[in-house]
């Protein structure tokens, strides 16, 4: 590619659920271009394993929303909330819509359940479900033909004037930079994982939104609120880690220190447990803990978990017979860009959806299957309120210095500002979980 003369309508960056979905709640008049930086499926929704929350019934409302806040510390912003849960009926429909296949039982969708959950309301493809809806949405998006996708293609940074967006810089695979112009540009970039070393994140997913925000003075919210996933399989290689669904402990797995004792009730929210198991090491002087799946039938382990099986089969591990060493991993970043519930910023024509957005919907902790919900949820909301408004919106071609940018040099930049906004707002957290990172 490389024009700069063409201006789109939409520039969603980053092809996850969040990317896609918002992309296929446009309308088809529009001309949308969704870039990512790597392949389409090293997004982490692809790799999502657990499922996706959704309300059961009317009566579960009280619950659902209590389990929501409990687990985000009660920091939630409660109309987010709110708007997720009654969201999630409707946005399940659209994925069934969409031939996203879930897991049924003869009377109906098979739940599961995870941390923090009061009663089991999450659907899921046995333990695939992000693969599962992230390909059926990529299929929708591929036959629109009012959408072009462009793999390889790094956004740099933003182009804007007097605090409203025209587009962004990006470079590609041949590295040539160079500018695109648009009417609106979404963030559907995800988390920060990819600048840890322990995450269960691709390593291309690296919080370059909010890099461009802090550097452009766009509000964000939460930053400090990081999630750490209790059970990542323990691996001294490098890359991301490889995560134990926190369904398999829903269905009955315990964890165990060093002697072989459980010390821990395995369904607190996901920060109770990791903490405890951080204790656990330090106490006994080791670099992980046991989950021991002995409560589970073997051959129900190898149909309802076959990704995870599988994957410990290749690292030596057989967890229908034996216990798999794990330890806490970055996982998940509730803060972000801060939005309202359409997904604006605070800059004109920018919006920020998925995990790289906040909302304040998670509070200080997510609940487990949140996240997928809530990329849909609120993607489809940010389409919906462009679709609308779009026809106002005048691009001017602002002139870009392209020979200003070094892409190597601008990660290391972009990694610092964010670890060290990080810290600056929880030095203990940060200390806690992350000391070992910002050596360079
Ligand atoms: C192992 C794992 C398991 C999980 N399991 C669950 C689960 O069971 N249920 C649940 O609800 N949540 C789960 N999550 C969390 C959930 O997958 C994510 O929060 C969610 O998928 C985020 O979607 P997204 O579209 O916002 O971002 P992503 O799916 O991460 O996509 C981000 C996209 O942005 C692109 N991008 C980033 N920076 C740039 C740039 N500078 N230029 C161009 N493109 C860029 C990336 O290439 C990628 O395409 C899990 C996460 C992980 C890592």
């Amino acid at each position: 590619m490389g024009s700069n003369t063409v201006i789109n309508d939409v520039i969603i960056v980053g092809t996850g659920a969040a990317g896609l979905f918002c992309a296929l709640n446009l309308p088809e008049n529009l001309k949308v271009l969704i870039i990512t930086k790597d392949k389409i499926e090293r997004s982490d929704s692809f790799i999502a394993q657990g499922g996706i929350s959704t309300l059961r019934d009317s009566q579960d409302y009280d619950a659902y929303f209590e389990d929501t806040i409990r687990a985000g510390h009660y920091k939630n912003t409660n109309e987010s909330v709110k708007v997720m849960i009654e969201s999630s009926p409707q946005v399940i429909k659209d994925l069934v819509n969409f031939n996203v296949d879930f897991d049924h039982t003869d009377k109906g969708f098979s739940y599961t359940r995870e941390g923090g959950h009061s009663q089991p309301r999450i659907l899921h493809k046995k333990d695939t479900t992000g693969e599962e809806i992230s390909s059926k949405l990529l299929i929708a998006v591929q036959k629109r033909e009012n959408i072009i996708i462009e793999e390889n293609t790094i956004m740099l940074d933003i182009i804007c004037s007097m605090n409203s967006c025209k587009g962004i810089v990006v470079q590609n695979t041949a590295k040539e930079i160079y500018p695109l112009y648009t009417k609106t540009v979404v963030f559907a970039t995800g988390g920060i994982g990819g600048l840890f070393q322990h995450s269960t994140n691709f390593r291309n997913i690296t919080g370059d939104a909010i890099a461009i925000a802090i550097n452009h003075h766009i509000k964000l919210k939460d930053l400090e609120c990081i999630q750490i996933h209790p059970t990542a399989l323990y691996s001294k290689a490098p890359g991301r880690r490889f995560l134990i669904s926190e369904s398999v402990r829903g269905e009955g797995a315990i964890l165990l220190n060093s002697k072989k004792e459980r010390f821990v009730d395995e369904l607190l929210p996901r920060d109770v447990v990791a903490k405890a198991i951080k204790n656990e090491m330090l106490k006994d002087g080791t670099d992980y803990v046991y989950l021991s799946l002995e409560n589970l039938d073997p051959e129900k382990i190898k149909i309802r978990f076959p990704n995870i099986y599988q994957r410990c089969l290749e690292e030596g591990y057989d967890i229908t017979k034996e216990c798999i060493p794990v330890i806490p991993a970055q996982h998940y970043f509730m803060g972000g860009i801060e939005v309202d519930l359409i997904g604006k910023t605070s800059m004109e024509n920018l919006f920020a959806i998925g995990e790289t957005s906040c909302n304040g919907v998670h509070g200080q902790n997510r609940l487990g299957s949140n996240s997928l919900l809530e990329s849909v949820v609120f993607s489809k909301r940010c389409a919906e309120y462009i679709s609308k408004n779009i026809q106002s919106i005048i691009c001017d071609i602002i002139p870009v210095d392209v020979k200003s940018y070094n892409y190597e040099k601008l990660q290391q930049h972009y990694k610092q500002l964010i670890l060290d906004e990080i810290r600056r707002r929880d030095a203990k957290f940060y200390e806690q979980w992350f000391s070992n990172e910002n050596k360079n």
